[in-house]
């Protein structure tokens, strides 16, 4: 990669472009609320279409109000390569979280205009809709229903809690585009996200490049015993059911612990049945979340899971009722959009670590039809989805100098 050495993006710009955004549901304690589908996420729209046109950019909305801004290439009916996020926030959300992906975006194309520089691909800057989930259930759902993991039914048909449909939502704020969603190929797909936890900055990386996403695998288990006297029943013929769960609970930690790095081990929600402080506990229901980003890694948790309720049941002489409710595969990226991540980390003279994102992001459900790679960099403390995340502008820009690198890499790429 040696076309793009003396490019450099303008950071300052990128930062008053977000502080610019962040005034848009701006709230007391610095942070932002602009929920989905409402009149302030159409205002910050509105002003991303206008700076992306002002860039020279064509502006394209489909169906789910997904919108694509998108510069040419030399070729221009080369398939593109997208970077992009999302501009809805949390109710007490951050200045950071998703709008930094779009800004950045934004960025790189402005800097390839200051250079004159033409890619042979188009590059477009995507906007999702409803990444965060907060005011519409699920999260992520119109990158899903571009992925093909949901229908486009499914997906405007989606209610706030006042019953009002993202379909309805769309119109009324002007955002329900003519284009099909998805459905066409995308060369590679760029995402850069603040962390959201800790580990760039106890590691003192400035650039988390992303492997993939963790699995999980959620369990619900519950353990019956017999409800007796906790006076006159002697210990040896006691059947406590919190006892098999308490076996439970240190076994998932421990195991949690047996599968560093990466992995994540919790029992979060236990329910001790009848709850009274002296009759002993004839029913316990507990879950069990279990994460790694290998899925042989987490099937092998999975099954000491079991191992360990099983053993807990027969030696407390409980009944035993254990059942997986949810599984979700792990994300592996692409490994060419990986290494454009780690190349231009490298190029750039910044310290950068191997990462793995603990939450889902666009980019996963994009992963499933484009080649796709992620960018971190650090955020204070670790905080997000609080209105008090903080990252700095040295780090934007240096994520964003990464990003411009592997977009360009790529779309040169044929
Ligand atoms: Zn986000």
């Amino acid at each position: 990669m040696n076309v793009a050495t003396n490019l450099r993006i303008n950071a300052d710009r990128l930062w008053d472009s977000l502080m610019e955004m962040a005034k848009i549901g701006a709230t007391e304690k610095g942070g932002v609320c602009r929920l989905a589908l409402t009149d302030l996420d159409r205002q910050a729209r509105d002003l991303f279409c206008q700076w992306a046109k002002d860039a020279g950019c064509t502006v394209k909305i489909d169906k789910m109000g997904n919108i694509f801004a998108r510069r040419p290439g030399k070729d221009d009916s080369l398939s593109p390569v997208m970077t992009g996020s999302h501009i809805d926030s949390q109710p007490t959300g951050g200045k950071f979280d998703g709008i930094y992906g779009i800004m950045a975006g934004l960025e790189v194309v402005r800097t390839l205009n200051d250079f004159n520089y033409e890619t042979q691909r188009p590059i477009e800057v995507a906007v999702w809709t409803n990444e965060e989930g907060s005011r519409f259930a699920p999260a992520m759902v119109a990158s899903g229903v571009f992925a093909g993991v949901f229908p486009l039914d499914y997906g405007l048909s989606r209610a706030d809690l006042d019953g009002k449909t993202m379909g309805q939502e769309l119109k009324r704020i002007g955002y329900d585009g003519p284009e099909e969603v998805g459905g066409r190929p995308v060369f590679a797909f760029f995402e850069t996200h603040i962390e959201q936890g800790p580990i760039l900055e106890n590691e003192k990386k400035t650039i988390g490049v992303v492997q993939g996403a963790q699995g999980q695998r959620w369990f619900e288990v519950t353990m019956v015993g017999q409800e007796a006297h906790a006076g006159p029943t002697p210990m040896k013929v006691r059947k406590d059911a919190l006892v098999g769960a308490a076996h439970v609970v240190t076994a998932i930690n421990r195991i949690g612990h047996d599968n560093q790095p990466f992995a994540c081990a919790t029992v979060g929600l236990i329910q001790s049945s009848p709850n009274s402080r002296n009759t002993i506990p004839g029913k316990v229901f507990f879950t069990i979340d279990l994460r790694h980003p290998e899925d042989a890694v987490l099937s092998k948790m999975a099954a000491g899971a079991k191992a360990a309720c099983e053993e807990a049941a027969a030696k407390n002489s409980l009944e035993l009722d254990f059942k997986e409710i949810w599984y979700s595969p792990p994300v592996k990226f692409d490994t060419s959009c990986v290494g454009a991540v780690k190349a231009g980390a490298e190029e750039l003279g910044m310290p950068s670590m191997p990462i793995i994102s603990g939450a889902g992001h666009d980019a996963c459900y994009m992963s499933r039809v484009a080649p796709t790679g992620m960018i971190f960099i650090p955020c204070e403390g670790g905080i997000s989805h609080n209105e008090i995340e903080s990252a700095t502008r040295e780090d934007c820009g240096a994520g964003c100098d990464v990003l411009l690198r592997a977009v360009v890499e790529r779309a040169n790429a044929l």
